[in-house]
């Protein structure tokens, strides 16, 4: 049986969850529960957590007088709470402040050790504590970190490093026999350029600098790296060290922003293989999610959207559809207009209208729908169809066009019912029942698609339709 391991990235816990979280969860418990569907709940995996160590939290934590377990609580169930407003169907939790993540990033340095890839040197160089990274005088602005707006601290000492330059070609090689490893393929092209230049990079600091994170293995004077100890965790979440789940390993998809694809399509990949495991399958690196006015969102420019005031206001259905039906790979606006006129056009009045008229329909009439083994041959072939169609874009992570689909499905369900008439006084009984138990079935085939995207929605249309029951499930947004 297939397998299907998806993970979202873990997201650093020192803020509230903002927009781009809603977007990359959402997109991935959509194509997780349109997987659980089709392979069957046992054989889908859903990593999604938080990422928890690190000197950014460490001097916030002491900043406010908390300690940084008890930051990191506050921040992990701030995300678990937002996982559960948006029906985040996740099976794994993850946290990198566990003490079992202790044994993960250890196992896997042991790993990466024994294959000769972890050597020591002396590094020194410009530290920015913002973005926990060295920097060169050129990336400074007025001797600068610009994203921090802070002077970069002088670091002199002995690290560890990662031998990533030794699996340069290996990934390159990897990236070009696997078409569909970067999705979408448009991003293929900045991926191979950053491979092509990876260096070997540090992965522990001074335990006296970097006080939260994980010991290096047999060196408790360094603390493994965040990014080493952040990127583990997805190797952790299916077992790994003692109980792996090597068919999730082999079939690990990951889903990122932007600004994370070198992370997670190069860095990650290093490691993996230097560690002995295969390469992920597929990186799906969705777009960001700007402000209504087309620019990034920033507290500067007062174009910040918030999911909860969303979520107030719309609830978490209308977001989620909204941003499975706008929000694919390219960056796009986040419109609250946009968000009414697709409820309304798409669910109110298409889908929903068509409920229920062949809901009252065939009360009125008198007629059983629901009797899928007598649905006319030509009109099930066309449902069929479509819903294969719109299967085949969930598995290759192309909501949007799943979407665009399930729509057509319902509009033509639509044009159907006005060409047929089956309101008609003079029409036969028996060609009543037929218009109407053809579109029960291409009704249950558009709730069944909707039902990664709407869960709760979709179940009750699946209900009213097997009970013939009078609902008006998607009341329109005015
Ligand atoms: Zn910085």
């Amino acid at each position: 049986m297939e397998k299907f391991y998806l993970t979202t990235t873990l997201p650093y816990v020192n803020a509230e969850p903002h927009m781009g979280h809603t977007l990359e969860f959402i997109q991935a418990d959509i194509i997780v529960r349109y997987m659980r569907k089709k392979l069957g709940n046992e054989n889908v995996f859903f990593n999604v957590g938080a990422d928890e160590n690190g000197s950014k939290i460490y001097n916030k934590a002491i900043e406010i007088n908390k300690t940084p377990q008890d930051f990191v609580d506050i921040y992990s169930n701030k995300l678990k709470e937002f996982c559960s407003y948006f029906n985040i169907s996740y099976d794994n939790f993850y946290r990198t402040s566990n003490e079992s993540h202790i044994k993960v990033v250890q196992e896997f340095w042991k790993r990466s050790l024994n294959n000769g890839d972890i050597y020591k040197k002396k590094y020194e160089g410009l530290y920015c504590v913002g973005c926990e990274s060295f920097k060169i005088e050129k990336d400074l602005v007025n001797g600068k970190c610009p994203d921090h707006d802070k002077e970069p601290i002088f670091y002199s000492e002995e690290n560890y490093f990662f031998k990533l330059s030794k699996y340069r070609e290996k990934l390159l090689k990897y990236i070009d026999n696997n078409k569909s490893f970067i999705i979408p393929s448009a991003k293929e092209l900045e991926l191979k350029n950053f491979v092509k230049d990876m260096d070997d990079i540090s992965i522990s600091r001074l335990k006296i600098n970097l006080p939260w994170g994980v010991d290096v293995l047999n060196d408790p004077s360094q603390v493994v790296y965040v990014w080493f100890d952040a990127l583990s965790n997805y190797i952790g979440a299916i077992g790994f060290p003692d109980d792996l789940n090597y068919e999730y390993a082999d079939n690990m998809y990951q889903i990122c922003g932007p600004d994370n694809l070198r992370f997670q399509g190069g860095i990650w990949q290093g490691m993996l293989m230097s560690a002995g495991f295969k390469n992920s399958k597929s990186i799906v690196v969705h777009g960001m999610i700007l402000g209504p006015d087309g620019v990034k969102m920033s507290k500067t420019l007062g174009n910040v959207v918030s999911p909860f005031e969303q979520l107030d206001k719309y609830g978490y259905e209308a977001i989620r559809f909204y941003i499975a039906s706008s929000f694919g790979f390219m960056d796009s606006p986040y419109k609250e207009d946009d968000l009414v006129n697709i409820y309304n056009s798409l669910l109110a009045d298409n889908f929903g209208n068509l409920l229920n008229r062949v809901i009252h329909l065939s009360n009125a009439k008198e007629v059983n729908i629901n009797d899928f083994d007598n649905v006319e041959d030509n009109f099930k072939i066309k449902v069929d169809e479509v819903f294969i169609d719109a299967g085949v874009h969930f598995e290759n992570f192309r909501i949007m066009e799943a979407v665009k689909l399930i729509n057509e499905l319902a509009t033509f369900g639509n044009v159907y019912i006005q060409e047929n008439k089956p309101w008609e006084k003079d029409k036969a009984k028996e060609d009543v029942q037929k218009v109407l138990n053809n579109l029960s079935y291409l009704l249950y085939s558009v709730s069944d698609l909707y039902e990664a995207i709407i869960p709760e929605s979709a179940k009750k249309a699946k209900e009213a339709l097997k009970n013939r029951e009078k609902i008006i499930l998607f009341k329109k947004i005015i």
